[in-house]
């Protein structure tokens, strides 16, 4: 004989609780379980009190296909005389924006929606996560010195991040993780938590490395370094200059030093200008000779020319070879980006002196801005994905993990499409300028809100062991869910595709 025991569900009730006579409903979407007043919100803002219900206070976002919907229509279920079927045929994608998250992990997910996509049965799981392990890595289109590698970042005086490696043309910068949200002071969590959304969201945030510079940053924007906006990310390394654009110059010039806190370029010591059969002209270059026409660290780095410390060219020419030097000899000094240039011209005691540059070599140095590209601050969200999370997609985690490692599953967050690291856990990588504006928020443990979005075919997603007995039509999400309903804008790949 066996009996069976019930399992309670309260996945979709609204639990209260009566405080000084005044009834409160009590937020189980997180474990800061807030217990809030008739019209008022919870700690972070995100669910509220609405006539004693327990309500997500934004809709949850839905892309359509149809150009007819094209911007945003907002609030269906209430518009009057709405047959409740505005997309008639229409692919719909349900987000995680505004869906809302449930607590503790076993639940399901709030939202579990099949629909047809190329006469295929599809189910995407929709959630809103919560991340303690997550960052935004931020790239820095700048030459310009920011700081040393592993500094740390300040944002209102707390530590935020670190300055990381520098890549080719910009410097990376690591900010918020899960050290800065739980393993610091509160008030460095709170920051932390808190720049983190703002970068997410895509707002301005400004920053001040430990022996290095100050920064405003926002995605998808120009960044500014000590006040400045930095307009043009170099169109490569010094050396890189001089071999792109050696034919140019040839036989305008004897002589050009590309000034790079990376790699200085020296024209007629480099390959290009031995290709090109130019004679030596003995100029002697600060610094650390690494190959021919190639040096290392001809000044420190700084803010002046191309990333160094100086804003005089000359400071890092250590005079001529009297042997190989010809008086009258044309030399230009540039920058990696064109910004900064100088023309020369040896005089009989070997002294460059300033002189005017003619046409067709400032054409060439115009080119070199011609070809920079505009200098921008862009902003992924780095988070793993891997822990309790996918108790809401299946019973069995690790088959989740395992489906999407498998190309079973397609992730995104906010229907951008992610990156997923190989190996253990669901670590996935998104540009935030691809997901909807403020898709982020947060919660006072402290931890980073993110939409996250698992489609895969019904079938699999029975096999892989999900909460079949939760999943419901996008027509009835339409009927009977607050959405806004935002026109696919075709610059991310569609989920469902
Ligand atoms: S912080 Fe937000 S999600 Fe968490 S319990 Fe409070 S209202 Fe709910």
């Amino acid at each position: 004989m066996s009996a069976e025991r019930s399992v309670p569900d309260p996945a979709h009730e609204t639990a209260s609780v009566e405080r000084a006579g005044t009834p409160k409903v009590i937020c189980d979407a997180c474990p800061v379980l807030c217990q809030i007043s008739e019209g008022r919100t919870g700690a972070c803002d995100r669910w509220g009190n609405f006539n004693g219900v327990l309500t997500r206070v934004d809709p949850v976002v839905l892309f359509t296909k149809v150009a007819a919907t094209a911007g945003e229509l907002t609030g269906f279920v209430e518009s009057e005389g709405w047959d409740g079927n505005p997309l008639p045929d229409a692919p719909v994608f349900v987000t995680g924006v505004g869906s809302g998250t449930t607590y503790p992990d076993y639940k399901p997910a709030p939202f579990i929606v099949s629909s047809q996509h190329a006469g295929v049965d599809m189910v995407t799981v929709v959630t809103e996560g919560i991340f303690s392990y997550c960052s935004f890595k931020v790239k820095i289109d700048t030459d310009r010195w920011l700081g040393p590698e592993q500094a740390t970042v300040r944002c209102r005086g707390e530590a935020v991040g670190h300055v990381t490696t520098a890549e080719y043309g910009s410097q990376m910068l690591s900010l918020g993780g899960v050290h800065h949200l739980t393993g610091g002071s509160k008030k460095e969590g709170r920051v932390a938590c808190e720049l983190m959304m703002d970068l997410g969201n895509r707002n301005p945030v400004e920053l001040a490395i430990e022996g290095g510079a100050q920064l405003i940053v926002e995605a998808g924007k120009a960044p500014l370094v000590n006040g400045v906006e930095e307009q043009r990310m170099r169109v490569g390394c010094g050396s890189a200059t001089i071999g792109i654009f050696a034919r140019q110059w040839y036989g305008e010039v004897d002589e050009v030093v590309v000034v790079d806190d990376h790699i200085t370029g020296v024209l007629t010591e480099h390959q290009a200008g031995r290709c090109l059969d130019m004679p030596a002209s003995g100029i002697k270059i600060r610094g650390k000779k690494s190959t021919p026409g190639r040096y290392f660290q001809v000044a420190n780095p700084g803010t002046g020319w191309g990333g160094t410390d100086i804003t005089d060219p000359l400071a890092i020419v250590n005079g001529f070879d009297a042997k190989v030097a010809r008086p009258g000899a044309r030399i230009l000094m540039v920058s990696t980006t064109g910004e900064d240039a100088a023309f020369f011209v040896l005089n009989e005691d070997l002294r460059m002196l300033p002189a005017p540059m003619p046409d067709a070599v400032r054409k060439v140095v115009e080119r070199i801005g011609e070809n920079c590209e505009p200098a921008l601050a862009t902003v992924l969200f780095l988070a793993g994905a891997g822990g309790s999370l996918r108790a809401g997609v299946t019973e069995n985690p690790v088959r989740l993990t395992r489906s999407i490692k498998d190309l079973l599953v397609e992730v995104t967050c906010g229907g951008a499409p992610v990156y997923v690291w190989p190996g253990g856990g669901i670590t996935l990588m998104v540009d935030v300028l691809r997901m909807p504006a403020n898709s982020f928020g947060w919660v006072p443990t402290p931890a980073i809100v993110a939409p996250i979005e698992f489609s895969m075919r019904l079938a699999d997603y029975q096999t892989l062991g999900g909460h079949m007995d939760r999943v419901r039509s996008v027509e009835d999400v339409l009927r009977n869910e607050r959405v806004r309903v935002v026109g696919w804008d075709g610059l991310n790949p569609w989920p469902l595709r």
